[in-house]
């Protein structure tokens, strides 16, 4: 199964995506995760990407599309994938069309996480991860043990440099100026589903898997 998750910055898509990779064997796309990764790495396209990333601008279109073309070479998408922050906008959403036609594959499911923008700050600002395993945490919600010390592995937890309100605010613009309209375009598909956000983590959670099941039996 094929499933992409929507939602602005700070709804949860990360935590749903570790939850569902764990119980599903999906593979897990984060272009965020992807473009972080690269940039810590040095390479051309974390060169490319850092100014954007670190504004809470959307990375140019050329240097997400090439990610994911590569990304979905990998044998292991067979298995199913989870995109997680990717399309961000029409121009992607249009794009990724042509790339799963060239691959021959679908998509089964758009997940569409909603949630009151008040809480998004607050989630945000107080959002740790983890260094070496990438664990989520938050200082109110999901302290870890030992502040600043990963439950997990014992890495040691940061903030995320676009964590901070000023980025949040620009995410959010992008979010809704650029991702808005692909809610539109995956509506008109019949693929869109709506989940509250606001619930608590594992009703969130049963809710995406209850969409999952739905669509296996309509497939
Ligand atoms: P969040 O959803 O919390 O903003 P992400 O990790 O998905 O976090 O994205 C962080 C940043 O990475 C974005 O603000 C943007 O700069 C960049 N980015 C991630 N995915 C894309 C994408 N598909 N297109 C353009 N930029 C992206």
């Amino acid at each position: 199964m094929n499933i992409l998750l929507i939602g602005a910055p700070g709804t949860g898509k990360g935590t749903m995506s570790e939850l569902l990779v764990k119980n599903y064997g999906l593979v897990h796309i984060a272009t965020g995760d992807i473009l972080r990764q690269s940039i810590k790495e040095g390479t051309e396209v974390g060169k490319k990407a850092q100014s954007y990333i670190e504004k809470g601008l959307l990375v140019p279109d050329e240097v997400i599309h090439d990610i994911i073309v590569e990304r979905l070479k990998k044998d292991d998408v067979q298995k199913g994938f989870l995109m997680d922050g990717y399309p961000r906008n029409l121009e992607q959403a249009k794009d990724f069309d042509k790339i799963l036609e060239e691959v021959g594959t679908d998509i089964d499911l758009v997940v569409l996480m909603e949630l009151d923008e008040a809480i998004l700050a607050d989630r945000i600002t107080g959002r740790r991860i983890c260094k070496d395993c990438g664990q989520i945490y938050h200082v109110v919600n999901k302290p870890s043990k030992v502040e600043g010390q990963c439950d997990n592995c014992g890495g040691e937890l940061y903030t995320r440099k676009d964590d901070t309100l000023a980025s949040l605010k620009t995410r959010l613009d992008e979010y809704h100026h650029a991702t808005m309209p692909i809610i539109e375009f995956y509506q008109n598909k019949g693929l869109l589903k709506h989940v509250n956000a606001a619930l608590g983590k594992d009703e969130v959670y049963a809710a995406i898997v209850k969409l999952m099941e739905e669509s296996n039996d309509q497939h």
